[in-house]
């Protein structure tokens, strides 16, 4: 991933986090990942008044990706209103191991401090993860 895809990248999330369906915890989330293809797709939370049917707004990315036909995920970013950076669920780490690599970084970022952002890897967050084909 180069600069401008790092740019291009976390202002995707960020203008998804605008969209978040967040009525319930008032935690506005956006995420985004670029795809094999050089694609970004993106997501926000979308919470639901059954509160278990929540999405976190990276597995909506994921989805739009997939819908697109694109399951190789090479970057992910997250970004979400202070104070600390959104790291990704546990689910969502899961989610994100079905379609990216142990390699693969994650970018999470403050709305507004994108460039403060912290790249961590996909192995760091989720170690061992559980698959069923090789990563
Ligand atoms: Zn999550």
């Amino acid at each position: 991933m180069n600069s401008a895809q790092r740019t291009r990248l976390l202002d995707a999330a960020e203008r998804a986090l605008r969209n978040a369906h967040a009525p319930y915890s008032h935690y506005r989330v956006g995420a985004a990942v670029l795809t094999d293809g050089g694609k970004i797709f993106s997501g926000c939370n979308v919470e639901n008044a059954s509160y278990g049917l929540t999405n976190c707004a990276e597995r909506v990315a994921v989805g739009a990706a997939v819908a697109a036909g694109a399951k190789h995920v090479k970057a992910v970013a997250v970004v979400a209103d202070g104070p600390a950076a959104p790291h990704p669920c546990g689910a969502c780490r899961q989610v994100l191991a079905e379609f990216a690599k142990d390699d693969t970084p994650v970018l999470v970022a403050i709305r507004g401090h994108l460039r403060n952002a912290e790249v961590l890897t996909l192995g760091a967050l989720l170690p061992h993860a559980f698959r069923l084909h090789k990563s």
